[in-house]
C-alpha cells in the first residue's frame, strides 16, 4: 500500500524516481530484502524515505522519535540524515523483523544513533514523558498499528519541542478513507486522526500525497 505513491502512473513514478532518487547502497539493499517479505507493502516508499531525511536535515533535528520500526527502511533515512550526535529511539514489538533492521543499521554504521526499544510503544513513550523528556524531541514518525495512532500522535505532540514535526504515515490509506463503505476500524482510525488534526489549532498542519499519504504537523 505504501510502495508507490497514490495517484502517479508507473511511468511517471519511474520518471520522478529517476531525476531525484539517491538511494544509497544500504537503503536499497534493505528495500530489495524487504520486498521479499509477506508484509513488504508496510515498508516506505524509497521517495519518502529521501523526504523524510531532508525533513530531518531542514529542522537541523538531533532527537528523534521513530513509532514502528518494521525492518527499518525508514530509522535507516533518518539516522543517515542525522548529524554524528543525533539519535533514533525506534520502538516496536517484533524482534524478527527489528533483526533485519539492526543488520542494515551495522551495516551503514550508525547502530550506535539507533536506541531501539522493544515493547508496545505507548508503554514506551509514557516511559519517556515520565522520565522528564516533554517538549525535547524534534521529529517523530508514526507508522505503526492505526487503531494507536490518535494514542501516539497525542504522546507524541507532548513530546515534541514547539518548532518541531510529526509524520504520519498512511494516512490516505490506500483510498480507503475517502470511500464511505469502508468503515473498518484501522480505516476509521484514521479517518478519525484526520478529522481531528485538520481542527487542531495546536499544530501547523499538511497532508502531504506523498506514497500512502503523509500528515505533517509542526508543534505550534
Ligand atoms: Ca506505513
Amino acid at each position: 500500500m505504501s510502495k508507490k505513491t497514490l495517484g502517479l502512473d508507473d511511468r511517471l513514478l519511474d520518471y520522478l524516481r529517476s531525476v531525484s532518487l539517491r538511494e544509497s547502497d544500504v537503503l536499497g539493499q534493505l528495500r530489495s530484502e524487504t520486498a521479499n517479505h509477506p508484509w513488504a507493502n508496510m515498508q516506505i516508499a524509497a521517495e519518502q524515505g529521501q523526504f523524510m531525511a531532508l525533513l530531518v536535515q531542514l529542522l537541523g533535528a538531533t532527537k528523534t522519535l521513530e513509532i514502528g520500526v518494521f525492518t527499518g527502511y525508514s530509522s535507516l533515512a533518518i539516522a543517515l540524515a542525522l548529524p554524528p550526535n543525533g539519535k533514533v529511539i525506534a520502538c516496536d514489538v517484533s524482534e524478527e523483523y527489528t533483526s533485519i533492521a539492526r543488520r542494515y543499521w551495522q551495516a551503514a554504521g550508525v547502530a550506535d544513533k539507533i536506541d531501539l526499544r522493544l515493547a508496545p510503544a505507548l508503554e514506551t513513550l509514557d516511559e519517556l514523558i515520565g522520565s522528564g523528556q516533554r517538549g525535547s524531541f524534534d521529529f517523530v514518525f508514526i507508522d505503526a498499528d492505526k487503531e494507536n495512532y490518535e494514542n501516539y500522535y497525542e504522546r507524541s505532540l507532548l513530546l515534541l519541542r514547539p518548532g518541531g514535526l510529526i509524520a504520519i504515515d498512511n494516512v490516505l490509506w490506500s483510498g480507503k478513507v475517502a470511500d464511505p463503505e469502508i468503515q473498518d476500524a484501522n480505516t476509521q482510525a484514521i479517518r478519525n486522526l484526520n478529522e481531528k488534526l485538520h481542527q487542531d489549532e495546536r499544530v501547523t498542519l499538511s497532508l502531504v500525497s506523498i506514497a500512502d499519504g503523509l500528515t505533517l504537523a509542526l508543534k505550534r
